[in-house]
């Protein structure tokens, strides 16, 4: 936490607001908002979770069973479960090797196969910060008039061209999730250019409850508003979202320094300075043909054993036993980014005491002698 959390949360608290709405959800959207552009309007709507926000992103779109949903397969199952709540189809595309996300080639290939059917939207995703190629994405959604859905929801604070990371979508998902670079504890928004789309998000986020002074309902909702405390934590949040993007750039900066003598280990990194990642979480490749044999399991286990955790990257959707037997579109990449990647601690709090533990196995497992 920042500091100011609680003085909002005891706002909340103070004025009785304990509810799914209130002053701290309208102003931490505001802030939001404002995060994203000074020059462009974006409107936001904060909602339970990322996945939340999501699944409503869908469901504005019309999202239904018989359509097809093309998703970048290397992801969190976040990404993809709401896909499976509207009962469409997924098509899966593989990674690009330099940002690690959606390939452009493959997605291509997905849409002119699938042209003539019911392609509802194309789902990017930021992988740890990292910005996807969105002008490639982009391109290929004009052509074929198919709306992007950008996950965002960890790349708050990251940039593409100058452009913010959740403002590329039609509609873009941010995550406040307990583990993304800033949180609630728990909660996401939907940003969109487009004030219909928000609007409607709020309405279906409070069980679609029609005008009337009763309650009446021509569509089914949702419960998926924010609440007034989860807000107040928010915009503490938001107030030193800055800072938190400058210790995990930080950190990114601190493995590159130690690992740049040591063969075998490439980072995920930004392609062009046009790439701002707020590298949320630092990322490698450890290929066991370059290192004398050190794999990923080695290095996670070395440690694992000195109580320091440490992640492979995520398993590709594809591959996951709930989805066996769906499309892929791809060669592969994501595949070897999994076989090869270590997610490094990367908390926006790691002290230099907690440094020194961790290089200290890295050192011991690569043989290096600083
Ligand atoms: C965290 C995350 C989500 C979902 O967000 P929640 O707030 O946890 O529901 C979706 N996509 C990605 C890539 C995520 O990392």
């Amino acid at each position: 936490m920042g500091g100011t959390e609680e003085k909002y949360v005891k706002e909340a608290f103070d004025s009785n607001w304990v509810a799914p709405l209130g002053p701290n959800v309208n102003q931490f959207e505001i802030v939001i908002s404002e995060s994203l552009s000074t020059s462009i309007k974006y409107h936001t709507a904060a909602l339970t979770s990322g996945t939340a926000v999501l699944h409503l992103a869908l469901r504005i779109l019309n999202v239904t069973a018989g359509d097809v949903v093309m998703v970048q397969s290397f992801t969190f199952c976040g990404t993809t479960n709401l896909v499976s709540y509207q009962d469409a189809e997924i098509v899966f595309i593989d990674s690009e090797p330099e940002t690690w996300n959606i390939c452009s080639e493959a997605l291509a290939q997905a849409m002119s196969d699938y042209k003539g059917k019911k392609v509802k939207a194309i789902m990017p995703v930021h992988l740890y910060g990292m910005p996807a190629k969105m002008d490639q994405i982009q391109a290929i959604a004009d052509q074929y008039q198919v709306p992007v859905i950008e996950d965002a929801a960890e790349a708050l604070g990251s940039s593409l061209n100058g452009q913010s990371c959740g403002t590329f979508g039609l509609m873009s998902a941010l995550s406040f999730n307990g583990n993304k670079i800033i949180t609630t504890s728990g909660g996401g928004a939907l940003v969109s250019k487009n004030k219909e789309y928000i609007d409607n998000a709020r309405f279906l986020a409070t069980q679609a409850r029609d005008e009337a002074p009763h309650y009446q309902h021509s569509q089914i909702g949702y419960n998926y508003r924010m609440s007034n405390i989860v807000a107040g934590i928010g915009r503490g949040q938001m107030e030193v979202l800055d800072d938190r993007v400058a210790h995990r750039r930080e950190n990114n900066q601190r493995y590159r320094e130690f690992f740049k003598d040591i063969k075998g280990i490439t980072f995920q990194t930004e392609p062009s300075s046009n790439y701002f990642s707020n590298y949320w979480l630092t990322a490698i490749l450890i290929d066991p043909m370059l290192t004398g044999g050190i794999s990923r399991e080695d290095v996670r286990l070395a440690l694992d054993a000195e109580y320091i955790e440490s992640r492979p990257l995520w398993k590709p959707m594809h591959m996951q036993p709930v989805y066996k037997g769906s499309k892929f579109y791809g060669s592969g990449v994501c595949e070897k980014l999994f076989e090869q990647g270590l997610c490094l601690p990367s908390g926006s709090n790691l002290t230099d005491n907690e440094f020194d533990r961790i290089f200290e196995v890295l050192s011991r497992i690569f043989k290096k002698s600083s």
